[in-house]
């Protein structure tokens, strides 16, 4: 231990008193009259502050008790009872004459609520009270009669108190709640000790149950007792130093005494710390009379003899002290002054191995258990892909299953197209600077990965600089990462899923297994989504022209007619059919008639806006739905396209030139239906041809 400087000294007193002093400054503002003067605004300030900053504190205290961590040092149990009656005491004196008697009362219950837990440290409160009220009696604002007649009232309802406290109902009450509260902090504070969740992963946290320790917890329990009883002693426990090796915690217990603190103590005082220093066994007999050197005894004394044994944490490390590490501390004591005999000590030895045993018993109960809780998650990740369709929902589930499985702080999948790799959904780290980057085939980590369709690196440590998806990507701030191939069944890789993290060491060959399943299925599920968009695409867009078919059109005009009416906008519909195409068919031959079909219907969708919808509605036919456009709108834009189209170079020679006939109706000008705005925009359309071509005519036009 190194030595204490007198800042750390002073910082450990005020630590350690802190509550008291506070206590005793409350006890003497008011004991002296400091606050008996008429009052101002200001102190009244003054007053409330420091009763809600005293208040803050011994809530604090309470709740640090009622989770069973009882503070070791003296001085701090007493606190938290004196810091209470203090506050109580000292508002309710404030208040008004009314209360002088009555503030006895509440200080009183809140004496009893904290000294209920043990140890019991009643007095404390009463003689505080006594202390304030013989202040006022002193300083002359009370009289002694009044003096006798609140302690008289204050001692009476703390003893009342503290009968219905010891009160068998109550007290099995007040242990199971506790009990419960404490269970489950206790069992991850024991699964850390045990070193299981160091860079566990994050389904630790789901955990239901930490069963397995909850084995190991009932199997110390009944150990203890059986030898406590086979060798007459006073108490066998067992003690683990936390994970910083900063606190020793009593862990499992089993004695006659009374008076034990569960802890936790400071590391490296008493035989505890001798203990774990440089010694695997001490054994003292006999022992003085007001021996002090276990920490979990309140009372000095009552020890006779007592034997202290490291457990190690494996056993082969006994013989080397160098490289042994240790579980915890098995203690026992018993009243009778003799040596250990050899059977005795052998017995103990044993325990210890005993014990040693069970922890990794229970440590590979309880991998297994979380391997089991892994599977689960798994299973749920893997529904929830399953139950999904499109391409990015498959990406959403995809990443969702992967980070509850591991933690992540960088996830990224790629795709493979043609000669490129490109990352099509990234999240976490640099996530927004690599979106939508293009690599090519081979580049970085990623690519080899998808060339040999096996997971890459192989500890799953990133060292240096290696390119993960280009030498331009560098990231120095990663520990670990891990690429897996999407790789469907036997076949090639379609992609690369690569998760990363900060901290080095987080993906073990277990993650890697699982993750490496869900890479599998992930990749089933692209190749699924991307076939049916594909398929999707087929079915709504015309391949020629890449327009909207007519399937589509149809589909596409009664949303926007029903929204249209819903919000009483606007819409207008254009019909157009090329002028003489058979003719231009027939002079240039249909290989030159599709390319020109294309060539048109680029110029619509280039020409028309977003939210507007261009449709192949037949051969050489188009139709084209103009959101929230009425008819001087639809002619404007109408004229727009027929002057471009008119304008367009579609030959070497210049010899072709290609013009559009247009039909326009307006709904709800021309119509509230959908066939009759299509037969009007077509008599609209016919009118056009007859009259020339080449033009534009709206049915409110030829009506
Ligand atoms: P107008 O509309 O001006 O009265 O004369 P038109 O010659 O354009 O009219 P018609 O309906 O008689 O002929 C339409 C022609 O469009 C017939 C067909 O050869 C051509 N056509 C239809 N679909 C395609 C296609 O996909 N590719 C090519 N190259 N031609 C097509
Ligand atoms: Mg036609
Ligand atoms: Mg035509």
């Amino acid at each position: 231990m190194k030595p204490q400087s007198f800042k750390d000294k002073a910082i450990r007193f005020a630590k350690t008193w802190r509550l008291v002093i506070l206590a005793a400054i409350g006890a003497f503002a008011v004991g002296t009259g400091a606050f008996d003067f008429n009052f101002t605004v200001t102190s009244w300030y003054i007053l409330l502050l420091l009763g809600v900053f005293i208040i803050a504190a011994g809530l604090l205290d309470i709740a640090h008790r009622l989770k069973g961590r009882l503070p070791a040092h003296f001085p701090a149990q007493i606190q938290g009872p004196l810091l209470w009656t203090v506050t109580a005491w000292m508002l309710l004196r404030m208040s008004g004459p009314y209360s002088k008697h009555s503030i006895i009362i509440p200080a009183g219950f809140i004496a009893w609520l904290v000294t209920t837990y043990p140890p019991k440290i009643f007095l404390f409160p009463i003689l505080f009270a006594f202390i304030m009220e013989a202040g006022l009696t002193i300083t002359g604002q009370q009289p002694v009669a009044e003096l006798a007649l609140n302690m008289l009232v204050y001692g009476l309802i703390t003893v009342l108190l503290v009968f219905f406290a010891r009160s068998q109902a109550y007290r099995k009450k007040l242990a199971d709640s506790i009990v419960r509260a404490k269970k489950k902090s206790d069992n991850r504070e024991y699964a850390k000790d045990l070193g299981i969740t160091a860079s566990g992963p994050s389904i630790l946290e789901t955990l239901p149950e930490f069963e397995a320790i909850e084995n190991i917890t009932d199997s110390f329990d009944l150990q203890l007792e059986l030898i406590r009883q086979a060798l007459i002693l006073t108490t066998v426990a067992v003690l683990w130093p936390d994970i910083h090796g900063r606190e020793l915690r009593l862990r499992n217990i089993s004695t006659i005494r009374k008076d034990i603190q569960p802890g936790p103590y400071p590391i490296g005082a008493g035989i505890t710390g001798a203990l774990l220093r440089d010694r695997n066994e001490i054994t003292l007999a006999p022992v003085k009379a007001n021996f002090s050197g276990l920490p979990y005894y309140i009372k000095k004394g009552g020890v006779g003899s007592l034997l202290a044994v490291n457990i190690l944490d494996n056993l082969q490390g006994e013989s080397s002290p160098a490289d042994r590490k240790i579980s915890g501390i098995l203690c026992v004591d018993r009243t009778e002054k003799s040596d250990w005999n050899e059977s005795e000590l052998t017995i103990l030895k044993l325990l210890g191995k005993k014990l040693s045993l069970d922890i990794n018993m229970g440590r590979q109960l309880y991998t297994m258990n979380r391997e089991r809780n892994a599977f689960q998650q798994v299973c749920i990740g893997l529904r929830e892909l399953n139950s999904v369709l499109g391409l990015e929902p498959v990406f959403d589930a995809s990443i969702k299953a992967v980070t509850t499985l591991v933690q992540t702080d960088f996830i990224a999948i790629s795709l493979l197209q043609d000669e490129y790799h490109s990352i099509v959904r990234a999240e976490g780290l640099h996530a927004k600077n690599l979106l939508g980057l293009e690599f090519s085939k081979n580049e970085g980590i990623v690519g080899q990965v998808m060339k040999i369709n096996r997971s890459l690196p192989a500890g799953a440590e990133y060292r240096g600089p290696a390119p993960i998806f280009s030498k331009e990507q560098r990231f120095p701030d990663f520990g670990s990462l891990l690429i897996l191939p999407l790789q469907k069944e036997k076949g090639d890789s379609i992609g690369a899923l690569t998760v990363a993290a900060r901290k080095p060491g987080v993906f073990t060959r277990h993650h890697r297994d699982i993750l490496e399943l869900i890479a599998a299925q992930v990749a089933i599920k692209i190749d699924l989504a991307q076939a049916h968009e594909q398929i999707n695409k087929i079915a709504t867009i015309d391949g020629l022209t890449n327009l909207a078919n007519h399937r589509t059109f149809q589909h596409a005009f009664d949303v926007m007619l029903n929204r249209a009416q819903r919000r009483s906008d606007h819409l207008c519909l254009i019909l157009c059919d090329i002028d003489y195409f058979k003719r231009t068919n027939d002079t240039y031959g249909h290989p030159f008639g599709d390319q020109a079909l294309k060539i048109i219907a680029e110029t619509l969708a280039e020409t028309v806006r977003k939210v507007d919808l261009v449709a192949r509605y037949g051969g050489e036919e188009f139709a084209i739905i103009l959101e929230d456009s009425n008819e001087y709108g639809g002619l404007e834009m109408a004229e727009r396209i027929r002057k471009k189209v008119e304008a367009l170079s579609l030959h070497q020679d210049n010899t072709v030139n290609i013009t559009i006939s247009f039909g326009l109706a307006a709904f709800p000008d021309d119509g509230d239906k959908k066939s009759l705005l299509i037969d009007h925009a077509d008599q609209a359309l016919y009118k056009a041809k007859t009259s020339g071509r080449n033009c534009i005519k709206a049915w409110s036009e030829i009506t």
